[in-house]
C-alpha cells in the first residue's frame, strides 16, 4: 500500500477556500471496513458546490468532492466485499460529510459499496451514478403515482444536464413522450438523440406572473431547476398529474399556492437520492442495469482526468455542462 495518494482537496487559507490536486497521507483517510482503489468518479452539480467550499455540501475543510465512485477493493474485513471486488459506491455522507471519489482511495463503511452489476462497466456505472439514479427514482416515483404513456406529455427541466439528460432518456424508453426544456440552442438536436419528442426553451416553461393556475399540458414532470420553473410546471400540470422535484440550480423559494393540488389534485413528489433506502436503493440499480439501462451511455458522458475537474466546476455551476462527467481517477500505470 502506498503512504499517500492523490487526491483534489478543497482547504481553507483564512477566509479564502482554495482547490486543487495534492497528495496527502494514507493515514488521513476516515475510518471504515472496506479500502477501494477508485478508478471512475463523476461530476455532479452538487460535487461542484464542495470543490468551491460551500458550507451546506462540504460541511468541512480540507475536503474530497466526489458523491460518486467506483473502483476495486483492496483491504477488507468483511466476509460479503473480498479484495479484487469491483463496487460502486453513491451518496449517503460520500463527498458532504467524508472525503469521496476525487481521490485515488476511498473508506468506507462497507454496507455503503454495491456490488458492480454485471451488465455495467465501472465506467457506465458512474456515468449513471447519482445522476441516473436521481432519475430512476423520478420515474418510480411518477409511476407509482398512476402516470402511465397515455395519460399525456412528461416534461423534464433542465434537460441537458446529468440528471435531466438521464431523465430523457429513461421517460422515453420507457414508452413516455417526453418534452425536454433547455436553455441551451444548440443540443436540442441532442436531446432529441436522447429521447425526446419535443424540445422548448425555458422561457416556454417559466411563468413569471402571479396566477395560480396554467393551462395543464404536462401528465407528469421531473423537475432538476427547483424555483419559479417547478412552481411554472407544478402549475401547468394536468389533474392527477405528479410532478418530481429534485433539484435546486434555480433557488430553493417556491413560488406557489395551494390551488394546483386541491383543484387539480397534483402530486409534489420529493426526490432525495442521498438517504434513499437500502432496499429501494438494490432495486434501483438492479433495474438500471437491466430493464431500465440506458443504451448508448457513451452519447452521454465527456471523460475527464482527476486534474481536469478543475476546468469542469465554473462550467457546471454555470449550467454550461451537457450530459455526463465521468473523472477518470487511475492513470495509465494502475
Ligand atoms: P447539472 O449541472 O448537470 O444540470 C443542471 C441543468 O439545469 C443545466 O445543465 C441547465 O440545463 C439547467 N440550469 C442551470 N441553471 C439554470 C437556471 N438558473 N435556470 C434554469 N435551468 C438551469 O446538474 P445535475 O444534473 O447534477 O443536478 C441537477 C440538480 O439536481 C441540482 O440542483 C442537484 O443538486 C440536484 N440533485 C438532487 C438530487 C436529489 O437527491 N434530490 C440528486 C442529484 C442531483 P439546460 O441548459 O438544459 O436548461
Amino acid at each position: 500500500m502506498p503512504e499517500d495518494f492523490r487526491c483534489y482537496l478543497v482547504t481553507r487559507e483564512g477566509d479564502r477556500v482554495t482547490a486543487g490536486i495534492t497528495r496527502r497521507p494514507m493515514s488521513e483517510l476516515p475510518t471504515g471496513d472496506v479500502l477501494i482503489r477508485v478508478q471512475f468518479s463523476s461530476v455532479n452539480y452538487k460535487d461542484a458546490m464542495a470543490a468551491t467550499g460551500n458550507p451546506g455540501v462540504a460541511r468541512k475543510l480540507p475536503h474530497v468532492p466526489g458523491i460518486d465512485a467506483a473502483g476495486v477493493v483492496v483491504e477488507s474485513t468483511r466476509a460479503d466485499l473480498p479484495v479484487g471486488t469491483e463496487v460502486v459506491v453513491t451518496g449517503r455522507e460520500l463527498g458532504v460529510e467524508r472525503w469521496g471519489g476525487w481521490a485515488e482511495y476511498l473508506r468506507i463503511p462497507g454496507e455503503w459499496a454495491l456490488r458492480r452489476p454485471q451488465a455495467l462497466t465501472l465506467e457506465d456505472a458512474m456515468t449513471i451514478g447519482t445522476a441516473g439514479f436521481t432519475a430512476a427514482q423520478c420515474l418510480l416515483a411518477v409511476r407509482s403515482h398512476g402516470v402511465r404513456p397515455p395519460d399525456g406529455d412528461i416534461v423534464v427541466t433542465g434537460a441537458t444536464g446529468g440528471v435531466g439528460s438521464l431523465a430523457v432518456k429513461l421517460f422515453a424508453s420507457q414508452g413516455y413522450r417526453v418534452v425536454a426544456v433547455s436553455g441551451k440552442a444548440d443540443k436540442h438536436e441532442w436531446l432529441r438523440q436522447l429521447g425526446a419528442a419535443e424540445v422548448i426553451d425555458r422561457s416556454a416553461v417559466l411563468d413569471s406572473s402571479s396566477r395560480p393556475l396554467l393551462s395543464a399540458r404536462w401528465a407528469g414532470a421531473v423537475d432538476t431547476v427547483g424555483g419559479a420553473m417547478l412552481a411554472s410546471v407544478v402549475k401547468g400540470t394536468l389533474h392527477r398529474g405528479c410532478v418530481a422535484a429534485c433539484g435546486v440550480v434555480g433557488g430553493p423559494e417556491l413560488p406557489l399556492n395551494v390551488y394546483p393540488f386541491i383543484l387539480r389534485g397534483v402530486t409534489l413528489a420529493g426526490i432525495d437520492s442521498a438517504w434513499c433506502p437500502e432496499d429501494r436503493r438494490r432495486v434501483i440499480w438492479e433495474l438500471l442495469s437491466t430493464s431500465w439501462k440506458p443504451n448508448d451511455l457513451a452519447v452521454q458522458r465527456t471523460v475527464v482526468d482527476l486534474d481536469q475537474v478543475a476546468d469542469v466546476v465554473p462550467k457546471i455551476l454555470a449550467g454550461e455542462v451537457s450530459g455526463r462527467t465521468v473523472v477518470r481517477v487511475a492513470t495509465e500505470n494502475d
